[in-house]
């Protein structure tokens, strides 16, 4: 089993790997009854306690799942810093297979590892999850968000991802063509999942052609049904298609060595996490060819902004609204990579983490 991301994993003990990306705790879990074997790492909570989801997968080992985790939480605290979040970056991962080893004891158990870290972490769904699991996490702990709209829950935060990465899209469009009217536009969406779905409809409202790809056939029979407009391609059609936007919303590192050659689109801009295999490199190589990237975690932040106003006391327009803002906060960031010449990876990590060090220095840390 290759890691989700299929990125190298890297040397070094726990304390130098936390060290590097400067991570402030992590909890290794185990628990011999219940079969538990999970790792939550708290990257960094100047902001607010580290909100993340959990992910259930097959790791091979757990240098493997300490490697996705440790990448993941630090995401999470980018993505929550642009959005304006006050939230730190945090995220659990859950060593098994998520088709055939979940118990409700598992996950309440999990709840009362979540529970020790006395609210310094906050949990929520990832690959491998779902509400069903959220459900029996709080009879444990209050220290979860994602649950359903009848518990008092957000519910499926994909209609709002869908919406950001939409707004994200237009940016990008705005920067890119000089407008973000988008109905000479072509745009390829690779995923018809939960996010692809959702972010289609928006698209197709907007007069943009839509072309559409995705590993199941099924899925993609049931989205030509409702949008008859949809044109389906197969899935190894979709990097080389000639369209100006690529929005990838499947799987991560699809922005890599042997695509990016292929790709005639002019801007990427999708739902999926962690898009280049390799943040600099592939970042730097799609400045040099002229293919604006939208980072993922600055324009996939609608999910997260969903399950933050959970904890608030959930209000839909208020999350949409906060989530429309991604269009303005995606604008400066390319004004500044434009400014400065810099890869818009580099420029928000730089927005991110200026956000993170004024808090820490005026003293105001959560
Ligand atoms: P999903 O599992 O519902 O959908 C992913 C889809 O991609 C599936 O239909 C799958 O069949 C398809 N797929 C997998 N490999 C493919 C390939 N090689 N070619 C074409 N299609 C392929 O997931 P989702 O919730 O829609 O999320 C999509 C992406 O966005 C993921 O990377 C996820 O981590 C990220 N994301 C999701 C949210 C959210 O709110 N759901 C929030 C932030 C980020």
């Amino acid at each position: 089993m290759t890691l989700l991301t299929e990125r190298p994993v890297k040397a070094g003990t726990v304390l130098e790997r936390m060290k590097e990306h400067e991570h402030e705790q992590i909890l290794f879990c185990n628990d011999p009854v219940t079969g538990l074997r999970a790792i939550i790492a708290v990257h960094d909570t100047t902001l607010g306690p580290a909100l993340g989801g959990t992910r259930m997968w097959p790791y091979a080992n757990e240098i493997e799942a300490l490697e996705d985790v440790l990448r993941l939480s630090r995401g999470m605290t980018y993505k929550s810093a642009l959005a304006g979040l006050d939230l730190g970056g945090g995220k659990a991962v859950i060593i098994g297979d998520a088709r055939t080893q979940k118990t409700e004891a598992m996950f309440r158990r999990f709840g009362r590892f979540v529970d020790s870290l006395n609210g310094r972490y906050i949990t929520a769904e990832d690959v491998g999850m779902s509400v069903a699991e959220m459900v029996n996490i709080r009879k444990e702990t209050t220290n979860v968000v994602g649950l359903p709209v009848s518990m008092g829950g957000s519910g499926d935060p994909s209609p709002v991802t869908a919406f950001g990465v939409f707004c994200g899209l237009k940016a990008a469009a705005k920067t890119a063509y000089g407008t973000d009217d988008l109905r000479k536009r072509k745009v390829a969406v690779q995923g018809a999942g939960n996010v692809g779905r959702n972010l289609i409809g928006h698209l197709l409202k907007e007069g943009a052609t839509v072309y559409l790809t995705d590993i199941h056939d099924d899925k993609l029979a049931a989205i030509k049904a409702e949008h008859p407009a949809v044109n389906l391609v197969k899935p190894d059609e979709v990097i080389g298609l000639d369209v100006d936007i690529y929005s990838p919303c499947a799987l991560g590192a699809t922005v890599n060595d042997r695509t990016i050659p292929q790709l005639k689109c002019s801007v990427i801009a999708g739902a999926a996490n962690n898009q280049l295999a390799d943040e600099q490199v592939h970042g730097k190589a799609l400045m040099e060819k002229g293919i604006l990237y939208a980072p993922d975690f600055l324009i996939n932040a609608g999910g997260i902004i969903n399950c933050a106003w959970e904890r608030l006391g959930y209000n839909r327009d208020a999350a949409l609204a906060q989530t429309e803002e991604i269009y303005n906060t995606a604008l400066r960031i390319f004004k500044r990579s434009q400014e400065e010449n810099i890869p818009t990876y580099l420029a928000a990590n730089q927005a991110a983490e200026q956000r993170v060090r004024s808090v820490r220095q005026a003293g105001l840390s959560f």
